[in-house]
């Protein structure tokens, strides 16, 4: 890549799409487009000198205008969240499928060098997470398919897409299986935030408002790993051009698996408070165990994510209780980030 190839981001109003664009501009690259269906207002973070566009890219039209003259894409747009959104909001989730259909052609059609997906650990089979102390997951494990409902079967789908326009059309494409990832700038509230998220604004609220206790969704031995967002872009940028990894789903997540009640306790450990604990047993959980095998991203890249949790929660505590406070004094949200 030169340093004005133009990169289209897509998804860019959101988490993992935010914290990417930054990472390129530090790298110094000068051409970037965002592309998100938020209005521009309601992105998490906006980075300067960089083209920015609202579009709906369900909508082919809108795909081809987004792709035009892009030497590389990375399509981080899906409709998600956390356990809360993607086990209710299913026909959301599946709906996905049109911005990955449209978005992936469009590419082609503009002549894209290299292309990557934003795949998730859900396009597992299920029957192999119901254990809390599961074994870790290898990429071989997708097939036979049994992904969870909804989302994730529309990632194995939309992996497919890619293998076949490498296959039949030699477009690079590259696939990444995140497993949570969590950081600065992610959504903490609001219903599609996730369990890191979640449990450091919970926690914040408590010391805050004095109600010393917390809600847990699930009797808390479900057990993930979290993979801390630097590491995540990072991960990006190494499987998108790893000629070795073409078309090649890729974990990319750390292999320290960690119970949710651990996960509060780091969490009260680090407000320097002790709740009591609260276990809401029909509140969406997700699979028992989930962890990610690293074998392979090991043996073909020599690095893997490894930003232990303990530290990486420290800075999302800090932040989701800067964005608590600001909140509450009625402070507008910081957006704009170099
Ligand atoms: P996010 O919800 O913060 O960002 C996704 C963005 O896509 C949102 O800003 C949303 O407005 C946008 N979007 C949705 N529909 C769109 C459309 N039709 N047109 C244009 N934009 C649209 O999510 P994220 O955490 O940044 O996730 C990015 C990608 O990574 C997604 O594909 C997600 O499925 C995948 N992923 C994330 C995680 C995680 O833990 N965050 C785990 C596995 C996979």
């Amino acid at each position: 890549m030169k340093n004005n190839d133009l990169i289209l981001v897509t998804g860019a109003g959101g988490f993992i799409g935010g914290a990417l664009i930054r990472y390129f501009r530090k790298k110094g690259f000068t051409r970037i487009r965002a592309v998100d269906k938020k209005p521009l207002p309601m992105w998490y973070q906006r980075i300067p000198d960089v083209e920015n566009l609202c579009l709906d890219l369900c909508e082919k039209d809108n795909c081809v205008k987004a792709a035009e003259g892009a030497v590389e894409v990375y399509q981080l747009a899906a409709d998600m969240g956390g356990m809360g959104f993607i086990e209710r909001f299913r026909i959301e989730c599946l709906r996905s499928v049109l911005i990955n259909t449209h978005m992936i052609e469009a590419a082609y059609r503009a002549g894209c060098q290299r292309y990557f997906f934003s795949s998730s650990a859900c396009a597992y089979n299920v029957k192999l997470q119901e254990d809390p102390n599961c074994r870790a997951l290898k990429e071989s494990d997708a097939y036979p398919a049994y992904a969870e409902r909804g989302y994730g079967w529309e990632k194995l789908i939309s992996e497919m897409f890619c293998q076949e326009y490498w296959a039949e059309r030699k477009m690079r494409t590259a696939i990444a299986r995140f497993h949570n990832v969590y950081g600065p700038w992610g959504t903490w509230d609001g219903g599609r935030e996730k369990a890191p998220a979640a449990i450091c604004r919970k926690v914040i609220e408590a010391k805050d408002t004095g109600n010393k206790e917390i809600v847990i969704w699930g009797d808390g031995h479900q057990t993930r790993s979290f993979m801390y967002i630097d590491d995540c872009v990072l991960g990006i940028d190494k499987i998108m051009h790893a000629d070795n990894l073409i078309a090649t789903p890729v974990n990319l997540g750390t292999s320290e698996m960690i119970s949710i009640n651990d996960l509060v306790s780091l969490a009260e450990t680090i407000g320097g408070v002790k709740l009591k604990r609260r276990y809401d047993l029909n509140a969406p959980r997700g699979v028992a165990g989930r962890n990610s095998d690293n074998t392979f991203i090991k043996k073909m890249l020599g690095w893997e994510p490894d930003t232990p949790i303990r530290k990486g929660l420290v800075t999302t505590y800090q932040w989701i209780e800067q964005q608590y406070d600001d909140r509450k004094a009625g402070k507008e949200t910081v957006r704009d980030t170099i």
